[in-house]
């Protein structure tokens, strides 16, 4: 799998695991565990958590189905924002590694912009980073002047920004991705089939019965044929896991990238970042 380089010299893979909305219900614990293991064998070792999903839920479901094989692994959890304060951001980050039986996260993510001051997030994180708690840190649905503002406290450590990217959310094009790419920052699309609602768009499919692949399989190859972007699709099924791996090895022509311009029109103007 490719991988991109992060500030601090480390590298992220290109592909990997989300895991929203998995641990809320114990009837599919079981089938949230696998789906992770058989992307993780396929080669999917990037898993995105958070304290959020699930309550914890899903940093559990996360621990079960990593037992044996962390060495391999690059692990992102999010702090919820109320919880970033300077001792909270540290107590949640032991908690999030409590839950995922590790010592270690290969990413610690601020989930999105509250009230606390990022200068007090970004001591706590910092603190965290020496201590060897985790490797790298970043941001989450952080718009432009977000961005700006973090890199006074971030000593130039940010490690990406994880946003809701997708064919039929383009606004980052105008600033953030462009800035990003400029200070070496990967971008994390997060939500990259917009949930599943993308899937029945018409144009789309055109576009992917005409290359005899799925539509989920071109959002996802479009997303990944840019520099600077990592994806994390998540599936508690072990065929759509298979068919999201598999859009790796889709190329996407000129002229099939002209055709969903044209049905997902790129930004013509700065607009407000979005957010699920
Ligand atoms: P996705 O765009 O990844 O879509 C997930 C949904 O699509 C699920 O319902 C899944 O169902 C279904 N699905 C997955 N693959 C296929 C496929 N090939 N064909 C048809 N349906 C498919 O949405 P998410 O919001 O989950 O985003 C991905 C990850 O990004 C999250 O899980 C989370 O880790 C992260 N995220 C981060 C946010 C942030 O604020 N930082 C916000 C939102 C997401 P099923 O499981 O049944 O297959």
């Amino acid at each position: 799998m490719r991988s991109l380089p992060l500030p601090s010299g480390a590298t992220i893979p290109v592909l990997g695991q989300g895991t929203w909305q998995m641990g809320e219900n114990a009837k599919a614990r079981s089938q949230e565990i696998d789906a992770l293991k058989f992307g993780i064998d396929l080669g999917m070792t990037l898993i995105d958590t958070a304290e959020m999903y699930g309550e914890g839920g899903a940093e559990e479901v996360v621990a079960e189905a990593i037992k044996g094989q962390r060495s391999r692994l690059f692990l992102v959890s999010k702090v919820y924002p109320h919880n970033a304060t300077r001792r909270g951001t540290i107590q949640a980050c032991d908690r999030s590694l409590k839950r995922l039986k590790t010592d270690y996260l290969d990413l610690y993510l601020l989930h999105w912009r509250g009230s606390v001051p990022l200068s007090e997030t970004f001591e706590s994180l910092l603190e965290l980073r020496q201590a060897g708690k985790i490797r790298d840190f970043g941001v989450s649905n952080f718009d432009q002047d977000d961005l700006m503002e973090a890199r006074q406290f971030d000593q130039n450590l940010t490690a990406t920004d994880q946003v809701l990217y997708n064919l039929s959310r383009r606004g980052i094009e105008w600033d953030v991705l462009p800035w990003c790419r400029q200070q070496g920052i990967p971008v994390m699309a997060y939500s990259p089939i917009e949930q599943g609602r993308l899937l029945t768009n018409k144009a789309l499919g055109a576009i992917a019965a005409r290359l005899n692949v799925t539509p989920a399989q071109v959002a996802i190859a479009w997303l990944l044929r840019q520099e600077n972007v990592v994806v994390i699709p998540k599936s508690s099924r072990r065929d759509r896991i298979q068919e999201n791996y598999a859009a790796l090895d889709i190329h996407l022509s000129r002229a099939d990238l002209d055709a969903l311009d044209q049905a997902f029109p790129p930004p013509v103007r700065s607009q407000p970042l979005e957010m699920l």
